[in-house]
């Protein structure tokens, strides 16, 4: 139906990007990009006018979106050049041939498209041997200056790299060694910077793509003083392992960006580790670094379960996980057995009331009581407790 709206307004659509590499792949995708050799704008309008779909547009960038009704989202964009005036840049955009609209991207891997025009339905168009490198698990780039034109490429390479386990080409791997040596990462915005290591923490081989990272001396050159060694390896595996755990068995989602900040930073001093995520606008996880500084040496083997819960009952689930990450096992153990007891709600308001007690403020402190001493043991289950108040 598309393809019809396209040919009556004399225009060539394809899909691309993505979706392509992903239906090669076998991988799951639902971001479908089409490029069209015409104006996207219009075409997207008509074809959202035809069927009522909803529209948005966006002229500047000579793109536009449809929502159909079953909410799948198309994303429509004219096939343009992009200049970039300096390296880092947002670029400038202008009209241009599905050819040259592959050629500004960033990988090969990412220069596929299948024709959906009518006449020509199915036919893949592969400008550049991507379908040879997404056999060969390669990530090659299209020209000598990509990394350059564009330095957040140098994250976007490892990013996927570690994404579908490929290997960078060795001459794209040199092109990146040598961007990064040359520090070109200084004149990419922070703020896609920001995007980038959101979109980092937020993927499934976080722990593959941030070891790369690491091994390319990309984190050395973004975080001063940055030094990752086995320790913080393996807590940064363990965050992984932890988020899922709080997941399934707790029901709660953190924000995993924090939490991974703090892997990458917690062994520097507060300071330094503020200096990067103010630059970065990370101040949403100002909070638990503060909690977790303030913490880190205060929690340790000799206090009681009681006292240790004392000090994380308020504090960040971001903090929580990431305490449970990084102090030895038999204390995190400890704090996983104080978090599930907590979760249990040992004595509740109906309890109290079943005593005859009126509800009142008072209950909150009586439940945090009695949970304490159940935490230290003097108190060994629910009977025990209830008698222990009704003494009181
Ligand atoms: P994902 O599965 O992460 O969404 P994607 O390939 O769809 O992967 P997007 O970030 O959505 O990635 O970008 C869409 C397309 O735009 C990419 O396939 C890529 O070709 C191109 N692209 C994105 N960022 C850049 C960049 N910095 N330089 C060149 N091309 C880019």
């Amino acid at each position: 139906q598309l393809g019809n709206t396209a040919k009556k307004l004399n225009m060539k659509i394809y899909l691309v990007g993505g979706i392509v590499r992903d239906i090669i792949l076998g991988r799951k995708n639902l971001d479908i990009d089409i490029l069209v050799e015409g104006d996207a704008i219009k075409l997207a309008y008509e074809f959202a006018k035809e069927n009522g779909f909803v529209f948005h547009k966006f002229e500047e960038f000579m793109t536009a979106q449809i929502k159909t009704k079953d909410n799948i989202k198309l994303d429509f964009a004219t096939a343009r050049k992009e200049i970039y005036e300096y390296p880092g840049a947002y670029p400038k955009v202008e009209k241009a041939t599905l050819r040259e609209d592959l050629f500004r991207r960033d990988f090969t891997i990412n220069t596929l498209a299948i024709d959906i025009t009518e006449e020509n339905f199915g036919i893949l168009l592969d400008y550049f041997y991507g379908y040879q490198d997404i056999r060969n698990k390669k990530i090659r780039v299209l020209h000598e200056l990509s990394f350059i034109e564009d330095p957040i490429r140098i994250f976007r390479a490892l990013r996927f790299a570690g994404r579908f386990g490929f290997k960078l080409g060795s001459h794209t791997e040199k092109l990146l060694k040598v961007a990064i040596q040359q520090n070109f990462i200084k004149v990419a915005p922070e703020g896609r910077i920001n995007l980038e290591l959101n979109l980092t923490f937020n993927e499934e081989n976080v722990i593959e793509i941030l070891f790369l990272m690491d091994e390319y001396k990309l984190l050395n050159h973004l975080i001063k003083y940055f030094v990752l060694n086995d320790f913080r390896k393996k807590v940064l595996e363990k965050i992984r392992d932890n988020i899922l755990y709080f997941e399934l068995i707790f029901n709660k989602k953190a924000d995993k960006s924090i939490i991974y900040l703090l892997g990458l930073l917690y062994h520097l001093p507060l300071e330094i580790a503020t200096e990067f995520l103010e630059k970065y606008y990370f101040e949403k996880a100002f909070k638990s670094f503060e909690e977790f500084y303030y913490l880190k040496d205060k929690i340790n083997e000799n206090l009681k379960n009681s006292e240790i819960y004392e000090y994380i009952k308020g504090i960040t689930l971001e903090t929580k996980i990431f305490l449970i990450s990084y102090l030895p096992e038999n204390l995190s153990k400890r704090i996983l057995d104080i978090l599930n007891k907590e979760k249990e709600k040992f004595i509740t308001g109906k309890d109290l009331i079943s005593l005859g007690l009126k509800p009142s403020p008072k209950f909150s402190k009586i439940q945090t009581e009695i949970f304490k001493k159940y935490l230290d043991n003097e108190i060994k289950d629910k009977k025990q407790a209830l008698e222990y108040i009704k003494q009181k």
